[in-house]
C-alpha cells in the first residue's frame, strides 16, 4: 500500500486519533483526511495533476500538514519553507523552484507576480467549501514522482533543492519504523519542516498512525515554556540533533520525571558524542538511544546503531551505524577507486532512497549524483563529500572533505556565507572559519578586508555587516565574531590561506 493511502486509511479507521498537536491546536486523522482531500480537490480542479512544486510557507501550524498531504494527493510535490528564513533566501528558493502556486499559511514577506498565492483565509475557505469526496489514488504522487523538495545551503551562495520521490520516502519510512517499538507513540517534532530531520518524526508518526507533537521556535527560545509543554506532552519518541538534546541536558530538570513516557531517542544530523550519550544515560536510564546518519540527499538517514552502554564504552568516537536495506555504502578515493575496509575516503551512498538530484541544477547534479549497478539492478548514487571508513559493516564518520560544517545541527556551506558577505558593497574579501572546541564547532568567525571604511569604529562596521547579512542568510549562518584585517594571507598559488588564518584565529 502506498504511504499516502496508508495515512489516508487512518483517517477512515482511526479518525478520532490525534495526528498533530501544535501548541494549543490539535487535529485528528479524520481532520487530516477531510482537509487534505478538500485541498487536493481544489488543486486538481484548478491546476491539474502535474507533478510540479507547490511552496508551503509557514512554521508549525496544523495547516502545514493539511497542505503537504493535500498537495501530494493532487499529484504535486511540496517545498516546505519555514517563515524564519530571510526574505532573500525565500526569493532564491522561488527563483530555483519556479512554482505556479504558493500556499502561505503565514503572510508572505513580499508581493509576487505571476504566482497564485493561496493565503490562510483562502485555504480556510477551501476547507469549508470544496467538495470533500475522497481523492482517487490514481491522482496521488507516484513512486518515481517528486514527493517533496527540501532546500539546503549551497556553496555558490544559492540554496540547492533536494528532490525526494515517494519511492525514496517509502524506503526510508519502512526502515525507520523498524527502529521504533510497536507501542502507542507520540513523536517529538523539533526541526522546522524545511529541514529533512523533520521528515523522520513527521512521516514515522503519520505512517504508524501516531501523534506528532510539534514544538515551535517560541518554545525553543524559552526553556521554561518548553519544559512546561514537555510535562503534558506524553512524548515517547524523541527526534532531534544532538545539539538540541545537549541544550536540554544542560538543565537538570530534563530527566525521566519530566518525560516519563520517553522510550526511544533518535539522533541524526551531526556527531553524537560519548559524553552526550553518558548524560542521557544518567537522565533517562531506560531509553534506547540511536545514532543515525545521512544527508538530505539520501532521505534523512541511511545508517543506524543502537548506542548501548557497551557501544558507548567500546567506541570513541561512536560509529554512525549499519546501512539500511537496499542501501550500499562505499568508501572511495579521489580517483573513484573503492577502498578496502578500514581505509578512509569519501562516503558514497547507493540505494533506493537516494534523491533524483537537485532541482534545476544539472551542473552540480553531474558532479554529485550518478548510478551504480548492483545485483543486475541500477540504483542511484550520491557522493556525500563526507569522509569516513567502514569496519565490520559499521560506518565511521570522520568529518567533511569540503567547507560544509554543522553548527548547532544546521548544515552550512562556509562558501555560501562568504559569497553573501562578498556581495556587501564595502567588503573586499572574506573567509569564514569555524571555531572548534573539543571537536565541536562553537561558532563561526568572519575574517574580512574592506574596500572602504564606511564607519570609523570596527564594531559599527561589524554591526553593519550583520544587519546586511540578515536580509540574505538565516540568522544561524551569520558569524558570531568578525575580524577586520588589512590583508588576508595567501598560498603560493594565490588562494587565501585558510589554514594560516585558522592558526592565527586560534
Ligand atoms: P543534512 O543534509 O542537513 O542532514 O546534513 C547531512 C550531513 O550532516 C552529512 O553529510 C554529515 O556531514 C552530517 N551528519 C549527518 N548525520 C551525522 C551523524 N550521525 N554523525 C556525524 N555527522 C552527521
Amino acid at each position: 500500500m502506498s504511504l499516502i493511502k496508508c495515512i489516508d486509511d487512518y483517517g477512515i479507521h482511526s479518525s478520532n486519533k490525534m495526528a498533530h498537536i501544535s501548541e494549543d491546536n490539535s487535529i485528528t486523522y479524520g481532520d487530516l483526511k477531510k482537509y487534505s482531500d478538500a485541498l487536493a480537490n481544489y488543486l486538481l480542479k484548478n491546476y491539474g495533476n502535474e507533478n510540479t512544486p507547490i511552496l508551503v510557507y509557514g512554521h508549525k501550524e496544523n495547516e502545514m500538514l493539511y497542505s503537504f498531504i493535500g498537495i501530494v494527493k493532487s499529484g504535486h510535490s511540496y517545498v516546505p519553507i519555514d517563515s524564519s528564513l530571510p526574505v532573500e533566501r525565500v526569493r532564491d528558493i522561488i527563483e530555483v523552484s519556479q512554482p505556479h502556486i504558493i500556499i502561505s499559511i503565514e503572510e508572505m514577506p513580499f508581493e509576487l507576480e505571476n504566482i497564485k498565492i493561496i493565503n490562510y483565509n483562502t485555504l480556510i475557505e477551501i476547507f469549508k467549501t470544496s467538495e470533500v469526496e475522497s481523492i482517487s489514488e490514481e491522482y496521488y504522487v507516484k513512486k518515481e514522482d517528486v514527493y517533496y523538495s527540501i532546500f539546503t545551503s549551497g556553496s555558490t551562495g544559492r540554496p540547492k533543492g533536494v528532490q525526494i520521490t515517494l519511492g525514496c520516502l517509502e524506503s526510508f519510512v519502512k526502515w525507520g519504523l523498524s527502529l521504533c517499538n510497536d507501542k502507542e507513540k507520540v513523536f517529538m517534532n523539533q526541526a522546522p519542516f524545511s529541514f529533512d530531520l523533520s521528515v523522520m518524526d513527521t512521516y514515522l508518526s503519520l505512517a504508524s498512525g501516531s501523534t506528532l507533537y510539534s514544538i515551535n521556535k517560541k518554545m525553543i527560545s524559552n526553556m521554561k515554556e518548553l519544559f512546561k509543554s514537555f510535562e503534558t506532552s506524553n512524548i515517547t519518541t524523541w527526534v532531534s540533533t544532538p545539539s538540541f538534546a545537549d541544550m536540554c541536558l544542560s538543565d537538570s530538570n530534563f530527566n525521566e520525571k519530566l518525560l516519563d513516557k520517553l522510550d526511544t531517542m533518535l539522533f541524526c544530523g551531526e556527531t553524537l558524542t560519548n559524553s552526550t550519550v553518558s548524560k542521557i544515560r544518567q537522565a533517562f536510564p531506560k531509553v534506547k538511544i540511536y545514532n543515525t546518519y545521512g544527508p538530505t540527499e539520501s532521505t534523512v538517514a541511511i545508517t543506524s546503531i543502537e548506542v548501548t552502554d557497551k557501544i558507548n564504552e567500546d567506541f570513541a568516537p561512536l560509529p554512525v551505524g549499519y546501512s539500511k536495506e537496499n542501501t550500499w555504502l562505499y568508501i572511495m578515493d579521489e580517483n573513484k577507486n573503492i577502498l578496502p575496509e578500514g581505509e578512509k575516503g569519501e562516503i558514497i551512498i547507493v540505494g533506493d532512497s537516494v534523491s533524483i538530484g537537485y532541482m534545476n541544477n544539472e551542473e552540480i547534479n553531474k558532479k554529485s549524483f550518478g548510478t551504480m549497478e548492483i545485483n543486475g539492478k541500477t540504483y542511484r548514487m550520491y557522493k556525500t563529500g563526507d569522509k569516513g571508513y567502514m569496519k565490520d559493516n559499521l560506518l565511521f564518520y570522520c568529518g567533511r572533505l569540503d567547507f560544509q560544517v554543522k553548527l548547532n545541527g544546521y548544515r552550512i556551506e562556509l562558501e555560501d556565507i562568504e559569497n553573501n558577505i562578498k556581495n556587501i558593497d564595502f567588503i573586499d574579501n572574506t573567509i569564514v572559519l569555524p571555531h572548534e572546541k573539543e571537536g565541536k564547532i562553537q561558532y563561526l568567525i568572519g575574517v574580512v578586508t574592506l574596500t572602504k571604511r564606511v564607519e570609523e569604529k570596527d564594531f559599527k562596521i561589524v554591526s553593519n555587516i550583520k544587519n546586511k547579512l540578515k536580509e540574505y542568510i538565516p540568522e544561524y549562518m551569520i558569524p558570531r565574531k568578525f575580524v577586520i584585517k588589512e590583508t588576508l594571507p595567501m598560498t603560493p598559488n594565490g588562494k587565501v590561506n585558510r589554514r594560516a588564518l585558522m592558526e592565527e584565529m586560534k
